[in-house]
Order: structure tokens, then sequence, then C-alpha cells
């Protein structure tokens, strides 16, 4: 990789990826394989994994950072300000900072980056014709709707128009949620994005994150702010099930950190004598590039069963490409 002088575009299609071909999680595989499948639950809670990490983020969040509850029984700026200002801390920290390490001061170089293209400057796509203040500017907007989704629940909470249950009162639903919460999150991705790459609403909404071919930290909530409003719109799963407030936390995080970290165009932060921390998710890089498929996440069946799952192989390539061909000769 350090043969290339930076300058020098790559003809590669990559610069670095997972093993190839990528594969999705063994839950929905049949004849169902549930020891396997076991193993892959398990290996996504590993400690250092960002699922861990999301929620400890959530319990901390919760301890420390959010308004006692029983001032949320009045909608007021006071306490809805202090969760907007930790909401904007808690982005600025993670994309700014992942931002900061791999692109701005390159601590890495190139190693576990996956695209070699820059962030881009002077195209007229984007405002400001400058990728990441653009994507700065509508990721602080999606911070508006994060805010608001997580407002409503501690309002619904102070007034009981919601159910609460705390891990004394409940201990095998509480877990049982925190297990549910990532597949709800992968639920709600994949049909609101989905939904979002048919017709005008690709072209009105969906297509201002596509101007994202290669993606940095700040491009994972740069959206129409239509799309960043609905974004967050499965927390109100909490109207339904019972659950604890650091449940909600724990969703929100999945968008508010998860969406900058999956984007961060590396598939490693390196940390001085360690493995370093997996923050991409090649996945979705692949759907950046390609458009026309990986729609969910690993852990979704819908793009293995509509025959829209990218693996990163050529093959894959070429799938893509024969679907896109389908696609414009409307067959
Ligand atoms: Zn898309
Ligand atoms: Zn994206």
């Amino acid at each position: 990789m350090s043969d290339h002088s930076p300058q020098r575009p790559k003809r590669r299609l990559w610069n670095h990826t997972p093993a190839l071909p990528i594969r999705l999680a063994p839950y929905w595989d049949w004849p169902s394989r549930p020891v396997a499948s076991l193993i892959y639950l398990l290996k996504s809670w590993n400690p250092i994994g960002m699922r861990f990490l999301f929620l400890a983020a959530a319990f901390i969040v919760w301890r420390f950072f959010t308004p006692d509850l029983a001032r949320a029984e009045v909608l007021a700026w006071d306490w809805i300000s202090e969760i907007l200002i930790r909401n904007l801390i808690i982005l600025t920290v993670v994309a700014g900072g992942l931002h900061l390490i791999l692109w701005a001061f390159r601590l890495q170089a190139d190693e576990y980056r996956y695209d070699m293209r820059p962030m881009m400057k002077g195209a007229k796509a984007f405002f400001f014709k400058n990728q990441v203040w653009d994507n700065m500017l509508w990721s602080y907007v999606a911070v508006i709707f994060w805010t608001f989704w997580e407002s409503l629940m501690w309002w619904a909470y102070a007034n009981g128009w919601a159910r609460i249950i705390t891990w004394e009162s409940n201990p095998l639903w509480f877990a049982a949620m925190i297990l549910l919460v990532p597949i709800w999150a992968g639920f709600h991705f994949y049909w609101l994005h989905r939904l979002i790459h048919v017709g005008w609403l690709y072209k009105r909404v969906h297509a201002w994150h596509h101007k994202n071919i290669n993606t940095g930290p700040w491009s994972g909530l740069a959206m129409h702010p239509v799309e960043s409003f609905f974004l967050m719109f499965d927390t109100m799963i909490f109207f339904i099930l019972p659950a604890h407030p650091v449940h909600v936390i724990f969703l929100l995080l999945h968008h508010g950190i998860g969406a900058p970290t999956s984007h961060a165009g590396f598939e490693r932060v390196k940390v001085v004598g360690t493995k370093g921390v997996e923050v991409g998710d090649f996945f979705h890089q692949l759907h950046h590039r390609f458009f026309d498929c990986n729609y969910g996440t690993y852990e979704t069946p819908w793009d293995a069963w509509f025959n829209t799952f990218h693996d990163g192989s050529d093959a894959g390539n070429e799938l893509v490409k024969e679907r896109r061909k389908r696609i414009w000769q409307g067959g």
C-alpha cells in the first residue's frame, strides 16, 4: 500500500477491504444454523465492538447527561436545550474526532481505508462546494430531530403515556430489550432506506445522502432533513413496548453515533498496542459506491431475499451491473 504515492489515483477499486466475499449474519439461513447464529450474536456483542460501546454510552448518557424525568412533565426549553447541547457535543466529539484522526491529521495514513477518493472540494453538488462542510451542516440539522424524538419520549414517560420498566422490576424484559433494540434499528433502517430509494423520494430526498460516493464520518447523518427526521422515528416503538430510558438512548445512539462511525471510510481506528476499534461498515460502503445493492445491514435478511446483496467480490460487481441494465431497460 505504501508503494503508491498519495496523489496517484488507484486502479484498484478498493484500497482496503475485509475478507471477501463478505457474509451476512447466519440468522436467516435455511436450514437454520442455531449454533452459528449464537456465535455470531455473541461476537456482535464483543466488548470493544460498536454495539457494546453504544450500550455503555447509553448507560453513561442516561446516568449523567439526561435531565431528570420529573422536569420533562411539561414541555420546556430548559430541559430540551440541555438534551440538544448534549447531543451536539456527542456528534461533534464522535464525527469531529474521527474526522480529525482519520481524514485531517491522517494519523494512520491509508491503513484500513476503503476508498482512496478524497473528500470532495469544489463540487457544485455540495453546499459550500465542500463535502465536509456540507456534511457537517446536515449532520447538525439531524441533531435537531434526534433531540425532538428523544424529548418526545421523555415527555411521554414523565406523563405516563408510555410505560417504563426497570431492571429491578423486570430484569428479563430489560435484557430482552437490549437484544431487541439493534434488531429493531436494522429493521427500521432497511425499510425506510428501501422506501426512499424509490422514484421521486430518491430524487428529492435520498439523493442528498448519495452525493457522498466516498464517505467520511460527517457523511453518516448528512441527508435531506426529511430523511433525518424519519431516521429516528423508530423510537416510537417505545409507545408500544415497555422499556427503560436506557433502551431509548441505546436506540438513538445506533443512529446518532452509528451513522458517523459506519460512514468513517476506514474499517478500523488504530489504537496503539491493539487491533484497533472497528468503525467502518464495508457493507454500506458498497451501497454508496454501487447504489442498487445492500440497502440494509449485515443482520437484515432482505438484501439476500430480494437479490440485492453485493458481497464485495467481482461477481457482486457484475450482479449490480446486470440489475442496473434491467432497471434502465425497464425489464
Ligand atoms: Zn441509499
Ligand atoms: Zn450512507
